[in-house]
């Protein structure tokens, strides 16, 4: 991998906010959250989550994994369901500026596929979506590969962290990570 990619990696290893990803010992399933998803203490792919929250809301999903996995360093980017995406679990389409410089992303998850699956699927696929966009901002995207070392690593990474199996490869097509130059 590059040398560029370091430090954001190490911020994310860093961030104190990955514990509350893990089993804590006063977690209280009996009190699922309501307003809001609360992590605190519970895996995000914890199988629970499959009862408490078995259609989560994407644009909160984003939202929380910013904050906590991300350490807020993603922008506000749309997360939509996609009723048309029938041969790939999630998109992200990137949008540059003259210059190249990535000024903003969409994400799209294929509600066809999706919705037959578990919840766990939803989230793993947003993360990687949400990968993509984070090294398209951060300039850390591999040359001529969207999964290259860089994207490896930072899947490993979180997969090691978070308990995910967020999957890199694209050779089934569950991925379509569209580069889209405006
Ligand atoms: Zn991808």
């Amino acid at each position: 991998m590059s040398e560029g990619s370091h430090p954001t990696l190490y911020i994310i290893l860093d961030n104190p906010d990955i514990s509350y990803f893990y089993l804590e010992e006063e977690n209280d399933i009996s009190s699922p959250p309501t307003d809001q998803l609360t992590y605190s203490g519970l895996s995000i792919v914890d199988p629970i989550w499959e009862t408490i929250d078995p259609n989560p809301n994407l644009q909160t999903l984003y939202n929380d994994f910013n904050e906590r996995i991300f350490s807020g360093m993603l922008p506000e980017i749309e997360v939509k369901w996609s009723n048309r995406m029938t041969r790939a679990t999630g998109a992200c389409y990137p949008f540059f500026d003259e210059e190249g410089n990535c000024v903003q992303c969409r994400i799209y998850l294929s509600k066809p596929i999706l919705e037959l699956r578990p919840r766990r699927d939803t989230v793993e696929t947003l993360l990687h979506e949400m990968i993509h966009a984070f090294q398209c901002f951060r300039k850390t995207k591999d040359e001529g590969d969207d999964h290259g070392p860089n994207f490896q690593n930072f899947v490993e990474i979180l997969n090691d962290s978070l308990g995910t199996n967020i999957t890199v490869s694209a050779s089934l097509e569950v991925y379509v990570c569209v580069q889209q130059p405006s």
